[in-house]
């Protein structure tokens, strides 16, 4: 059989009350960046085509990650991002950076080297070493949100985190996520996108997560659902009994996923995901 090549991407989880004119320009964006990370993944490979399209994902202002990252309640912005090559088994990522464009490009260039995951103090020296511009991800928009809610802060879930898992043609697996985090998060406080619950693959299968980081942490989300389908389950048993428990926890929080094979799944607890893939048939497919 030839193998089946798959991209799937996320921009975050919204409310379901959410109406067109906050779904439309999501999709709109999901569309243009899925067919630029197709052309990635037909030419190169699925960790590039992850990377890429994950960069696409942070450098649009409608999404959580990269420009356009949400705030900490202290009104500074913390970049987490998660990057697995599920065919090498290896995690980088980035911890609450700072004033850097692309977190998952500096995920990228980390594979490389011994230290593999760094906190602030190491992505501010790593960035300057490997020549990546100093950056300010804030947005207007944001800033004047910070502003606005600084005395009162509250929970929203108007926001995300970006993600993408992909199966090349050789077979092999990868997974990059992207955040600014929770909307007015304590300073200091990671998210989960930085960690294998949030985002991890093998040569299995690969998941990107978003939603709750604690929910996610607490249910070691991506981890799980990989390890399930390298254990023998297909795909969407090994989502939907994970998903199953999830529910029962009442948690909150949604997967991306793709096998071996080319199977896609995606799947949330209570919010609306944000995600697209080509189906079968080469057709774009929304969750909006
Ligand atoms: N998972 C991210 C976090 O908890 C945010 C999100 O996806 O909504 O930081």
């Amino acid at each position: 059989m030839v193998q089946r090549i798959r991209l799937v991407i996320h921009g975050g989880l919204i409310d379901h009350e959410d109406g067109e004119e906050s779904r439309q320009p999501r999709r709109e964006a999901l569309q243009q960046i899925l067919d630029a990370g197709y052309k990635v993944l037909e030419s190169q490979d699925a960790l590039q085509a992850v990377i890429q399209t994950c960069a696409l994902l942070e450098d649009n202002p409608l999404f959580n990650a990269g420009t356009g990252a949400t705030i900490q309640r202290d009104g500074q912005f913390r970049l987490s991002s998660g990057l697995m090559d599920g065919h090498r088994q290896s995690f980088s990522g980035v911890i609450n950076g700072r004033l850097i464009k692309n977190p998952i490009y500096l995920a990228e260039k980390l594979q490389q080297f011994e230290d593999r995951l760094l906190d602030s103090t190491g992505v501010e020296i790593q960035a300057r070493n490997l020549g990546l511009d100093v950056y300010d991800p804030a947005t207007p928009e944001l800033v004047n949100r910070w502003a606005e809610f600084r005395f009162t802060p509250r929970f929203t879930r108007s926001h995300g985190t970006v993600g993408a898992v992909a199966v090349d043609a050789q077979g092999k697996l990868a997974a990059a996520t992207s955040t600014g985090g929770r909307f007015m998060a304590g300073a200091g406080r990671v998210s989960d996108s930085c960690t294998p619950a949030g985002n991890y693959a093998n040569e299995a299968c690969a998941v990107s997560c978003t939603g709750h980081g604690e929910d996610i942490l607490d249910e070691a989300l991506a981890t799980r659902i990989v390890l399930r389908v390298t254990d023998g389950l297909s795909l969407d048993v090994a989502v939907e009994r994970s998903f199953h428990e999830a529910k029962e926890r009442s948690r909150d929080f949604a997967a991306i996923c793709v096998d071996c094979d080319g199977n896609a799944h995606c799947a949330e607890t209570i919010g609306l995901l944000v995600a697209a893939y080509r189906n079968d048939a080469g057709a774009f497919t929304t969750t909006l």
